[in-house]
């Protein structure tokens, strides 16, 4: 997770336990158990350059590799927040899971081969069943190191297709195909790209309501994984 604005609600609802960081990363991790499933959250601190939540892809991707170095997973998510589109059926407070792939929409290299390198297309973990059984919403989550979105970015999106947009599931997304650890995403809306509103405004009014969504679907998705075949303790 990126924001520790994002992570309070599912922390809390967890009673989840902070753990030994691991420097120099700003990256915090806490564990808890659902089920018979241990969960760490791993949130990747504050930017000790800029007292902010170090969100996008540099900080996601080295977060992911330490995770994966650390707890050795099953299962990685990309959980936070994200703009959907009300051209495409979203509302704000909506939690989607990943579908197929995972794209960048930020990364215009016009070399043949580089330019799909730039998208990136990252397997998703296929996650239908848990979609249809939770009654979440399924979308291709695309991602950039921008909030807002340019005539680029837009272009960008329409030809390699994008129903959430967000700063880091891509990033994490490559460190799980490059260590073969099945990858998801869940997301909850808190602006609508295509909203006449700016994206920050919306943003901002809607975080603290979207990441308490964002927890109660997440708990639900952590159970579905546990009941259907998480790690067990002997
Ligand atoms: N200005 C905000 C900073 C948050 S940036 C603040 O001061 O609190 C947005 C974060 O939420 C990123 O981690 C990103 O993954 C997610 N996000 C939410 N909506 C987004 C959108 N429309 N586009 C890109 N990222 C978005």
């Amino acid at each position: 997770m990126a924001m520790e604005a994002e992570a309070r609600p599912i922390l809390d609802t967890l009673g989840a336990v902070e753990t030994d960081g691991s420097p120099p990363l700003p990256a915090r991790f806490f564990t808890a158990r659902v089920e018979d499933c241990d969960v760490v959250v791993a949130v990747n601190g504050k930017d000790a350059r800029h007292g902010v939540d170090s969100i996008g892809t540099e900080a996601a991707a080295l977060t992911t590799l330490e995770v994966v170095r650390r707890f050795v997973p099953d299962v990685l998510i990309s959980a936070g927040t994200a703009g959907g589109w009300q051209s495409r059926g979203a509302r704000i407070g909506d939690v989607y899971v990943s579908r197929d792939r995972f794209v960048h929409h930020d990364r215009r290299i016009a070399i043949p081969g580089f330019d799909a390198y730039g998208v990136g297309s990252y397997p998703a973990m296929d996650v239908s069943a848990l979609a249809v059984a939770l009654g979440l919403k399924q979308g291709i989550v695309t991602t950039s190191n921008s909030l807002d979105e340019n005539d680029d970015d837009r272009r960008m999106i329409a030809t390699n297709g994008g129903d959430v947009k967000e700063m880091e599931a891509a990033a994490v997304a490559y460190v799980a195909d490059m260590v073969g650890v099945p990858m998801m995403a869940v997301k909850a809306i808190t602006d609508l790209v295509d909203h006449h509103t700016a994206t920050a405004e919306q943003f901002e009014a809607n975080l603290a309501m979207a990441s308490g969504r964002l927890a109660h679907e997440l708990v639900r998705v952590l159970e579905f994984l546990g009941a259907s075949g998480g790690r067990k303790r002997p």
